[in-house]
């Protein structure tokens, strides 16, 4: 019999400012380390009012990490060291593996409405930090939409739900990362290797994230799920969207600066002494 996992914490997410002045929710971060592993971080961004994100993310280094930006409403503008220059518009998603580095801009454009977006850091692992920078932007139209069962809806993005595979693959931590929509009493049901982390975090709506949850889990928060073999979550009245996300926990150390993620305290400076050089681009159109 399968061993439904429960939600061991719940996280909210937090006001905060990042990049060139950009006003946006951090789910977790620096401070979840590892409680999230192999996940680094999980930004909220996005308003109505485009003061608070129309000043972006100027020209910044990645190492040691793999970016991935999700657009849900708006278009985001990027352009990077390796040569790509593009725009990701609502249902886009750029995926990009900083690896040895890479250097990119990331700049909201001013919409009318509420633009709204995601960006989740991935963790590399010690063998793989210095891996060539690869790049892959996926289209809404090349992204799997499945319906496991009635009033359930899966954006498959990287990982299969019964035999659908999303279009990002290769990756080094087997990342699963699904956009979930569930009607009103909609069930997601969805096995879980045992050992891997598992992450929910509900975009809109809400849910009851476990069987016997105490308190629905409502936009904005996370649940970090304990061990166990399958995930089970049942829409509130209003449905939910939610975003779903499994991996293979590292277990390695972290030494953290910015947008620079590597092992040691050595190697974190090394990239800082090679960037202020301009020798930190190894691979690419610099
Ligand atoms: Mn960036």
């Amino acid at each position: 019999m399968a061993r439904t996992r429960r939600v061991a914490k719940i996280l909210r997410s937090k006001p905060t400012i990042e990049g060139a002045g950009v006003h946006l929710r951090r789910v977790f971060g620096f401070y979840e380390v590892p409680l999230c592993d192999p996940f680094l971080m999980l930004d909220d961004f996005g308003s109505q009012d485009p003061r608070d994100y129309i000043l972006g993310f100027p020209w910044h280094p990645h190492r040691g990490i793999e970016t991935v930006t999700y657009s849900l409403e708006g278009e985001v503008d990027h352009e990077d060291s390796l040569g790509n220059k593009g725009r990701i518009g609502p249902g886009d998603i750029q995926w990009m593996t900083a690896g040895s580095g890479i250097i990119h801009q990331e700049m909201p454009q001013s919409y009318l409405g509420t633009l709204r977006g995601l960006q989740l850091w991935v963790n590399l692992p010690a063998s793989h930090k210095m891996m060539d920078p690869r790049y892959r932007d996926v289209r809404r139209a090349d992204v799997p939409v499945v319906s496991p069962a009635p009033g359930v809806t899966v954006r498959v993005v990287c990982g299969s739900i019964g035999g659908t595979r999303g279009p990002v693959g290769g990756l080094v931590v087997e990342p699963e990362y699904f956009d979930v929509q569930l009607e009103p009493g909609g069930v997601f049901v969805h096995p879980a290797k045992p050992g891997h982390r598992v992450l929910a975090y509900a975009m809109d709506g809400e849910a009851a994230f476990a069987p016997g949850a105490k308190a629905p889990l409502r936009r904005g928060q996370l649940a970090l799920y304990g061990d166990g073999d399958e995930v089970r979550v049942t829409a509130g009245p209003a449905g939910v969207r939610f975003l779903f996300l499994a991996g293979q926990p590292l277990n390695e150390p972290v030494a953290w600066y910015g947008p620079i993620v590597m092992n040691t305290e050595a190697e974190l400076d090394l990239a800082f002494r090679e960037y202020r050089a301009g020798t930190f681009v190894k691979h690419g159109r610099t």
